[in-house]
């Protein structure tokens, strides 16, 4: 038995599941896959037990470029024959294979990432299928505009002005591991929906569900070419695509850090650049928020995806009057939550991404310790398999704190208390971040509710619930968690141009 058979031993797990893991793993370049491995090989490990499950090559500079050619192609070639009402149904039937392949792609996207299985069955069973489906509605729907204009001296009737609304070419996506397919679908969806064409280099800690995507995409009727997957480290493959003169956008999601060096790369030809980054997002309970909301809620928004999760609430604000007994509940539901590999379907609470992952929370728990934090539940990473930390609540933290001030992506819940006084003040603490994704505020006060929304510079703010998410809704980030909006009708925007014409006769 090789060691990823015996790694995969202890699962029960369907065939079309052990039969993709078994191949051998390159990259999909024009409709077929390819081994260049200039940059080596990936090992691909079960976060939940640390062992390796399966490798695939790591592609550089020469695979980007390859699939970016063949990208060209396919926008120039087949893909630019496909009319809209044919996108639509391209989409439609995408979202149809992604349920026949439910069950598999469930159990890819557990061993690549270690959510918990009913997480998965709500991103593979829902969020992922109704994605798009919406996206598979607007093809037919994406018009330009007639304009009353008076081009050089015409009168009406004399001369037409209209705009056109044209795919913006070759599109290069570069997507973290946080939530491996919902963020390599908010690429393709959005790309095959406008016309365009796509590079895609997933995170090399989880490219499985990226892979078995495109081939789905394949079967569903996308021409070859039209979406391509390289495999690869950042610095290499994601750098070369991010630089590529041949690539007309940059669609990133990944770090503020990252974010920047993608800018600077994307310079060279003034690409364009959507950027989705990191958050830090506050939640804000007032004193007459109903408490058995607040607290599963307040907990859901931190725990979610063990707080990998760019939307997390991992800042909260809490009334004097209910700061106690919120502390308490929340830490109540965190300890009761049963932590275990995701592929047990009673696990409630999964692994961390990697070994720096988890020692780089334990980090940022340990400096608020030392600061002065008062570690209330968690703050431990248990003696187990896997790269597993506790689901954490550290009380009394100040925003000078390191694990206040920096997003660390982990499960560490911060709190802070506010007293009566004005809202601006609230707000004011809400916002000392230099990042500006997510919110929510819980009140039963609608005035409240509304002057909160509209003082919290964050690109989406949720009243009783956090980081409330549909196809339709525009997502995206403020200050430094990015450029853009994903989702809805504006996420169309970025993978749009518009060609103003003039005509006369
Ligand atoms: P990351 O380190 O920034 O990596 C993201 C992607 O960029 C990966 O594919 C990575 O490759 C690649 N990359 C790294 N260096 C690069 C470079 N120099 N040039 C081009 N590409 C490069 O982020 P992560 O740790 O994977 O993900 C966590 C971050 O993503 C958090 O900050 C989180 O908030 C953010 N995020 C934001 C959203 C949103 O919608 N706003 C959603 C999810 C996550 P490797 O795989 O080789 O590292
Ligand atoms: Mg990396």
């Amino acid at each position: 038995m090789s060691s990823a058979s015996s790694a995969l031993s202890q699962y029960t797990l369907s065939q079309p599941t052990l039969d993709f893991l078994a191949r051998s793993h390159g990259h999909f370049i024009g409709g077929k896959w390819l081994h260049g491995n200039a940059g080596g090989v990936i090992d691909i490990h079960d976060p939940a037990t640390g062992l390796k499950i399966a490798h695939c090559a790591a592609g550089g500079a020469a695979e980007i470029d390859a699939a970016v050619k063949a990208a060209r192609a396919a926008l120039e070639g087949p893909w630019s024959k496909f009319t809209a009402a044919q996108r639509s149904a391209v989409l439609w039937k995408i979202s149809d294979l992604v349920l026949a392949n439910f069950q598999q792609l469930c159990e890819l996207e557990i061993l690549d990432n270690g959510l918990p299985t009913p997480l998965a069955q709500y991103v593979c069973g829902m969020v992922v299928p109704e994605f798009f489906r919406y996206y598979a509605g607007w093809p037919t729907k994406i018009e330009g505009a007639t304009i009353p204009a008076a081009p050089q001296g015409k009168l009406p009737g004399e001369a037409i002005s209209f705009t056109l609304r044209e795919p913006i070419g070759v599109v290069g996506a570069i997507t973290p591991w946080n939530s491996p397919l919902p963020m390599v679908m908010l690429k393709i969806a959005p790309a095959l929906a406008t016309g365009c064409t796509l590079v895609l280099k997933p995170a090399e800690l989880t490219p499985l569900t990226a892979m078995r995507l495109a081939e789905i995409c394949q079967e569903a009727g996308v021409p070859d070419g039209v979406i391509n997957i390289v495999n690869g480290h950042g610095e290499t493959a994601g750098a070369a695509l991010a630089a590529h003169p041949g690539v007309d956008k940059i669609a990133f999601t990944g770090s503020t850090e990252v974010g920047r060096l993608i800018v600077k790369a994307a310079a060279g030809n003034l690409k364009k650049v959507t950027l989705e980054l990191g958050g830090k997002s506050p939640v804000v309970v007032f004193p007459d928020a109903d408490l058995a909301q607040v607290i599963p809620g307040a907990a859901r928004a931190c725990f979610f995806l063990q707080g990998q999760n760019c939307m997390a609430g991992t800042r909260l604000f809490v009334h004097d009057k209910v700061h106690d007994q919120v502390v308490e509940g929340i830490a109540a539901v965190a300890r009761a939550m049963k932590m275990g590999p995701g592929l047990d379907p009673s696990s409630e609470f999964g692994p961390l991404i990697s070994v720096q992952q988890r020692d780089r929370v334990a980090g940022f728990v340990e400096a608020g310790r030392k600061e002065g934090a008062e570690v209330v539940c968690g703050g431990h990473s248990p003696s187990r398999p896997g790269y597993f930390f506790e689901p954490t609540v550290l009380a009394h933290t100040t925003n000078d704190m390191t694990p206040v001030k920096n997003e660390i992506f982990g499960p560490v819940l911060c709190v802070q208390r506010f007293g009566d006084g004005d809202l601006d003040a609230v707000a004011r603490a809400a916002n000392s971040t230099i990042y500006g994704l997510s919110g929510s505020v819980w009140t039963r006060d609608l005035g409240v509710a509304m002057q909160m929304v509209r003082k919290i510079d964050s690109g989406q703010v949720s009243v009783n619930m956090h980081a409330a998410i549909d196809p339709a809704m525009p997502f995206g980030g403020n200050k430094q968690s990015g450029w853009g909006r994903e989702f809805g009708k504006e996420g169309l925007e970025p993978y749009l141009k518009t060609k103003g014409v003039s005509m006369t006769w």
